[in-house]
């Protein structure tokens, strides 16, 4: 397969890690841009494999470096992506799978629209949203993941609405309703930018 960027993004809660983990298990050589966030850990979140945890210093020292490729705030909280792992990964032949918000994944699209047509990050670009069936179902999400306090899963459904209008801003839209006949759409474009379809 050609190597792909595949940005992924949707409302919190959406289905979107679930998705990831899908793809990430049956093509294991796609590598996984692991973010950076000033968030606190979660559940089972390891440092360095879900996150790398950092203090809101460490976060502003990344972006006065330049490290990072994308940076925003989201929910309340700073997110990045390291640039370094991403470039190493598609100079070396090997897809990346980003899962960012919508407005990283904003920046990431205006980043590659800018480079030279024929750089491998420009053609391997490929941009998917994932939405939820209802809003009613997202919120069933939410509580069902048990993860987030009240006021963190009010404050995702409140931000919810914005990010779902920007939807046409993506190549691609996956609605996650029965979670096999997602994957299996997910699956198809992937083969598809790929060339492997
Ligand atoms: P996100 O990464 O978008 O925030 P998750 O992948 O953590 O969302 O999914 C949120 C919750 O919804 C999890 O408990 C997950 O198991 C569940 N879930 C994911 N996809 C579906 C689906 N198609 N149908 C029902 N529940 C789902
Ligand atoms: P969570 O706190 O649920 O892990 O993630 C919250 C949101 O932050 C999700 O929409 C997720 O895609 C987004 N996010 C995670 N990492 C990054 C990143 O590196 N950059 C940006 N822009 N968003 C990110």
């Amino acid at each position: 397969m050609r190597p792909l960027l595949i940005v992924m993004s949707a409302p919190s809660g959406a289905g979107k890690s679930t998705l990831c983990d899908l793809l990430l298990q049956e093509f294991p050589e796609i590598t996984y841009s692991v973010s950076c966030t000033t968030r606190a850990p979660r559940g089972e979140e390891e440092e360095g494999a879900d996150y790398f945890f950092l203090s809101q210093e460490e976060f502003d020292r990344h972006v006065r470096e330049g490290l990072l490729l994308e940076h925003a705030e989201v929910h309340g909280n700073r997110y990045g992506t390291p640039a370094a792992p991403v470039r190493e990964a598609i100079a070396e032949g090997q897809s990346v799978l980003m899962d960012i918000d919508v407005v990283g994944a904003a920046s990431v699209r205006a980043y590659v629209a800018g480079l030279p047509a024929g750089d491998p990050l420009r053609e391997g670009f490929v941009d998917i949203f994932v939405e939820p069936p209802s809003l009613e179902e997202l919120r069933r999400r939410l509580e069902g993941r048990g993860e987030d306090a009240p006021e963190s899963i009010e404050l995702r459904l409140r931000n919810a609405a914005g990010e779902l209008a920007r939807a046409g801003e993506f190549m691609y839209r996956v609605v996650n309703d029965d979670l096999r006949q997602a994957y299996l759409r997910l699956r198809d474009i992937v083969l598809l930018r790929g060339g492997a379809l």
